[in-house]
């Protein structure tokens, strides 16, 4: 199993970083509560306790069929729209909806980690789709996913004032993820129409 340490999210300057927390890519992990001190400004950093859930459903997007070049093109370009300021976040996911809802749904979620988050995720998403084109790998494609998620740890990051500055997102709160049950539905309605589609 693929294992990694758990990002970290500073309150204050936005860096993303290791928290010493290790985890395997498909475990179930609790976090509540965690805190680490942010190596760039010193301030108090949060694990959010649904961070690893979110990395696991997006992965999953991102190993499934409906992930194409085109989405990936798009993710691509809704991250430099987010990165270069002048969008709303909203109307990014908007746009992103036409292409993929489902990576829109995700997206929406990265947001709320704020800025880095969403890179990275973007990082492990070009990842993992090159593992998915390019058959015969040696190394498993969670192996892939948690190397490019562990390599934002060594980029150079934007500092944010407020990590959650993102223009229309409402910052992060555990307690109004999506529960499992509702990914099981989201799951199971995306498998139907992609049956009705065939
Ligand atoms: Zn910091």
């Amino acid at each position: 199993m693929a294992v990694f340490n758990i990002p970290a999210i500073c309150d204050s300057c936005g860096l993303i970083f290791p928290s010493g927390i290790g985890a395997g890519l498909q475990s179930k992990v609790e976090l509540e509560g965690n805190r680490s001190r942010c190596p760039r400004c010193n301030k108090m950093a949060s694990i959010p306790n649904q961070i690893v859930r979110i990395l696991q459903d997006g992965i999953e997007v991102f190993k499934s069929d409906d992930f194409t070049i085109d989405v990936l093109r798009a993710l691509n370009v809704a991250v430099e729209d987010l990165r270069s300021g002048n969008k709303p976040t909203l109307e990014i996911a908007r746009q992103l909806d036409q292409t993929s809802p489902s990576v829109a749904n995700e997206f929406r979620q990265w947001a709320s980690l704020g800025i880095n988050f969403v890179i990275g995720m973007a990082a492990v998403a070009t990842a993992v789709f090159t593992w998915m084109q390019t058959p015969g790998q040696n190394r498993t494609v969670d192996e892939v996913a948690v190397d490019a998620l562990e390599s934002v740890y060594q980029q150079s990051q934007p500092v944010i004032s407020q990590r959650l500055r993102l223009p229309g997102v409402m910052p992060y709160n555990h307690d109004e993820y999506p529960q499992k049950a509702n990914r099981k539905t989201r799951r199971a309605q995306e498998a139907k129409s992609r049956r009705g589609d065939r």
